[in-house]
């Protein structure tokens, strides 16, 4: 009995020691076995990857980035170029598919259009926006609204001490963004979002179902955003607001200020937007912003393409006020590289596989003139035009036809040329309708410009008698006018400016007259300083450059247009062109598709014992 039971229980021992073993063995075998199932998995989706194309739906690429510089002409870049360093500007020059001569097909260059155009693809016919602001009395009868404002929401995260002010929204953007069609494409998987310094900025280029805009609170330069994106800002934002990196920008500014002897003031005023909005330090105060979103949010980690609009203010926000030609544009243009090229460095560490696996877009809202005094002085016609006075004349004109002896305000008193915006209750009241009015408005228009260059009796007199020995000022010049109702209508001079006025026309805002002055002519009031608005080419030339896998590195020279910029995004995406997008997909730029390459995304952590077995022959 005892023998026996010392025997079974050896056994069992026996039993158990070889069940031990074979449980190892076991466990070993479906080890190997699931790894060989990962592994012929992994080879199924590298064939599978193979067999597709790349484009969003695998996160090709991992992230696109889109920066426009506002207020950026194309030729800073041809003629500051042997400054350039690093891979900022050179990015593209270099190692990417740089456009020089894109053009802003269209008459109303602004910053509202500008950024609508490059989101969308399309025109201010097919996007709505023509301007940054214009009046509609339904929604405000004191003063023109701007592009993006909307009461029926509330800013997020203005400091207890902000101004209040309504909401944002793209609600007058009548077309989707290649953001929006990236969003839609991957039932919001997608993850899109804007930055700027200006809200129309930042709202606009990113689109309708953008996951976030921000922007920044005038005063404090506080990051910011509105209830129609969300009831508060994310952890990540309120870190960065409550960083104290407004207060280093704000030192950063007061350095360049001093070293380009600018007056502190002179520009955009005493706030952060203002004063560090005129100087470098708002370029890297916004790329650190785009850095603490792209970590926050988490851009580039998901299975399909996210992507990231950047509008960098500061060259806009000092070039108003000094003008493309003067030293600290210069300095400005040098700085902005140097950040771009810490930015794109940053990118390519801490995307998933470097900058390979990003796309990387440049372009501009508009260009500028130069400054007229500086212009006149090279002998062109480059007249400032009091704009007040020609309005005064205009309802001087007004009142004598349709009210003799009143003093009634047919011409609203805030007007943003092109457009001379009327007031529609007063023609009203005058029995007069539309096309009446912008008639009207249109035959007293040159009159009213003459006037402002008329010469005295004595002075016309003196200079037929003796010819002048100095070169005389310049004068006003209204080239063409065209009412709303003829834009609405269609009625467009033959040829390519007859194309251009076209594309400048919107259904959004009231009644108006559109003025076309002569080249480098404009609304004085810039405090000597400049500005863009025009069909003029200066006003619409700006870069166009693309970094990424899909495209052919050089220098690419014909016309091309920012619309085309949204639409091959689109296309080499494999997503729906942005609703009403007209532009042209940049071929001559794009490698064979054969030939698109991207780097293989880090290995994802695997246990050591796999990898060994793995490496085994
Ligand atoms: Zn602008």
């Amino acid at each position: 009995m005892g023998k026996r039971r010392i025997s079974s229980i050896m056994a069992i021992s026996r039993f158990l020691r070889t069940s031990f073993v074979f449980l190892i063995l076991g466990a070993a075998v479906a080890c190997l076995a699931q790894e060989s199932t990962t592994k012929a998995a992994a080879r199924a989706d590298a064939a599978a990857a193979a067999a597709v194309p790349p484009s969003a739906y695998n996160a090709h690429p991992k992230l696109a980035v889109l920066i426009v510089i506002d207020q950026f002409r194309e030729d800073y870049l041809e003629r500051y170029r042997a400054d350039f360093k690093g891979h900022g500007f050179k990015l593209f020059l270099d190692k990417g598919a740089y456009f020089p001569d894109c053009y802003y097909d269209y008459a109303n260059t602004m910053t509202a259009p500008g950024h609508s155009t490059i989101g969308t693809g399309a025109y201010s016919n097919g996007h709505g926006i023509a301007g940054n602001e214009w009046w509609d009395l339904s929604r405000n009868k004191e003063r023109p609204i701007t592009s993006v404002e909307d009461e029926r929401y509330a800013l997020v995260g203005v400091p207890a001490a902000g101004k209040t002010a309504p909401g944002s929204s793209p609600r007058n953007l009548r077309a989707s963004t290649v953001g929006d069609e990236l969003r839609l494409a991957t039932a919001g998987e997608a993850r899109v979002f804007g930055i700027s310094l200006k809200d129309r900025a930042a709202i606009l280029p990113s689109g309708s179902a953008a996951n976030a805009a921000y922007w920044i609170d005038q005063q404090s330069g506080a990051f910011i955003s509105s209830t129609f994106y969300e009831p508060q800002l994310p952890d990540w934002a309120a870190a960065f607001n409550a960083s104290g990196r407004a207060a280093q920008a704000t030192q950063d500014a007061q350095t360049f200020t001093s070293a380009n002897n600018l007056k502190a003031s002179a520009y955009g005023g005493k706030s952060f937007y203002g004063f560090v909005g005129s100087t470098p330090a708002a370029n890297a105060y916004e790329l650190d912003f785009a850095r603490a979103l792209i970590t926050g949010e988490q851009l580039g980690t998901h299975p399909v393409t996210d992507l990231v609009t950047i509008s960098l203010s500061a060259n806009d926000i000092l070039g108003h006020g000094v003008g493309p030609d003067a030293p600290a544009e210069h300095a400005m243009v040098d700085s902005l590289d140097t950040d771009l090229d810490g930015f794109f460095t940053w990118l390519d560490k801490n995307v998933d596989g470097g900058l390979g696996n990003v796309w990387i877009a440049l372009t501009a809202d508009h260009g500028v003139a130069p400054v007229p005094a500086e212009a006149a002085k090279l002998g062109i016609n480059a007249a400032t035009i009091d704009l007040k006075k020609v309005v005064a004349s205009l309802n001087e004109a007004m009142n004598a036809k349709f009210s003799p002896g009143e003093k009634v305000s047919y011409l609203f008193d805030r007007q943003e040329l092109p457009y001379l915006a009327l007031n529609p209750p007063n023609f009203d009241r005058a029995g007069i309708n539309e096309q009446e009015a912008e008639q009207a408005v249109l035959d007293a228009l040159p009159s009213a410009v003459d006037a402002l260059s008329a010469p005295t009796d004595a002075e016309a007199k003196s200079k037929i008698a003796a010819p002048s020995q100095t070169r005389l000022p310049p004068t006003p010049v209204l080239v063409r006018a065209y009412t709303r109702q003829q834009l609405a209508a269609g009625a467009y001079p033959a040829g390519e400016f007859g194309e251009i006025l076209s594309h400048s026309y919107s259904p959004n805002g009231g009644w108006y007259v559109m003025a076309v002055f002569a080249d480098y002519q404009m609304e004085g009031g810039y405090g000597g300083g400049t500005t863009h608005f025009s069909p003029w080419s200066y006003d619409r030339h700006v870069p166009l450059g693309f970094y990424g896998a899909p495209f052919a590195p050089g220098i690419y020279h014909g016309r091309v247009g920012p619309v085309d910029l949204a639409a091959t995004w689109a296309a080499l995406l494999g997503i729906n062109q942005p609703s009403a997008a007209v532009g042209h997909i940049l071929t001559q730029a794009l490698k064979p598709t054969a030939s698109v390459a991207y780097p293989k995304p880090a290995p994802i952590h695997t246990h050591p014992a796999h990898t060994k077995t793995a490496a085994k022959p």
